[in-house]
């Protein structure tokens, strides 16, 4: 049987060999002042440099470290359900391995916990050294979410977080394969707090989300949560059909007080296009679900592990 676990902290890696031997060490430093029992977990989302052997390496010497590797990368959302899917802990930190999220952070998440409240998320009050591009999208995306669904997301909020265990548990029953762990969060409820903290810079290597990644995450957060680009649509159609309406009320005027001339084709052409731009756009809009709901009727499982080490004997064995 597993002995009870105070705290596991949850690491999705992708690429991280230039930082992870550090980002191991401060989250160790951290953990051991907290003078109780920890895990430190790491799910290795299909890496393709040295971040596995490393974090293997590291294992060996240190029972708190457990890693898991995935058989591809299946992308950030996915690595952390798995990370809450085999935490053992009473209370799951979810960190990035990159020290942008500075550790020193989950003393005062677990100092929150332990005044009662089952989840502790970290508010960015400032962000260091990102791009101008990178801060804005954020700024906007998380204000558009905000605006676009009717639970309450918080604003300038990230990943990282402090749940209990009765939070984790709930989210472990939630299979939705286009996942927005943070909306998710939000969506089970619970007693919910803030920490505000300054954002790092990344501490070496690259960002491992580029804009590819973003457009997808913001995707899935915005159909997963909200139905009103669909609403969109049909506002747009009640709005066009309503000016083609009084357009066509014009040109039987026109033509029974014998003002009418020649038809603008010009401006029909321009009508044309512009009305076949706004169908195509919604007709893309309600693919987005559809593709989603696609996803979700497959039933193929939400990531594959290769295997797993740290976890004791039994369960080292290939998974798949
Ligand atoms: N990550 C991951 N899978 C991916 C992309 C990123 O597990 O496909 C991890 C990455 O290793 C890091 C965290 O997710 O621990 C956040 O990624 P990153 O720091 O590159 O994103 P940014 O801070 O630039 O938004
Ligand atoms: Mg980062």
């Amino acid at each position: 049987m597993n002995p009870i676990v105070t705290y596991s902290i949850v690491v999705p890696v992708f690429n991280e060999e230039a930082v992870i031997a550090v980002t191991y060490e401060r989250l160790k430093k951290v953990m051991d002042t907290t003078g109780e029992s920890y895990e430190l977990l790491f799910v290795n989302d299909g890496s393709s440099d040295q971040t596995a052997e490393i974090i293997d390496r590291i294992c060996r010497q240190d029972d708190h470290v457990k890693l898991i590797n995935f058989s591809r990368n299946f992308g950030h959302q996915i690595a952390i359900s798995a990370g809450m899917d085999n935490a053992l802990g009473q209370a799951v930190v979810v960190i990035d391995a990159d020290l942008q999220d500075p550790p020193e952070v989950i003393w005062q998440m677990i100092e929150r916990w332990k005044k009662g409240y089952e989840v502790v998320y970290a508010t960015r009050k400032e962000r260091k050294g990102e791009t101008l591009f990178k801060k804005w999208t954020a700024a906007a995306f998380y204000r558009l979410l905000k605006f676009i669904t009717d639970i309450d997301i918080p604003v300038d909020t990230g990943d990282f977080r402090l749940i209990d265990r009765k939070v984790c548990n709930v989210m472990k029953n939630l299979k939705e394969k286009n996942r927005f762990v943070r909306g998710l969060v939000s969506w089970v409820g619970f007693r919910q707090t803030a920490v505000e903290y300054v954002r790092e810079e990344r501490f070496a290597g690259e960002s491992k989300y580029p804009l590819r990644k973003m457009i997808k995450l913001s995707l899935d957060a915005i159909t997963t949560f909200s139905y009103k680009p669909l609403k969109l649509a049909v506002c747009l159609g009640f709005v066009f059909s309503s000016l083609s309406l009084v357009y066509l009320f014009f040109a039987l005027l026109e033509r029974l007080i014998g003002t009418y001339t020649l038809p603008a084709w010009a401006l029909l052409i321009a009508m044309g296009i512009f009305l076949n731009g706004i169908i195509l756009s919604v007709l893309g809009i309600i693919g987005e679900y559809i593709g989603r709901i696609y996803d979700e009727s497959k039933g193929r499982p939400l990531y594959i592990i290769a295997n797993k080490a740290g976890f004791g004997r039994e369960e080292e064995s290939h998974e798949y």
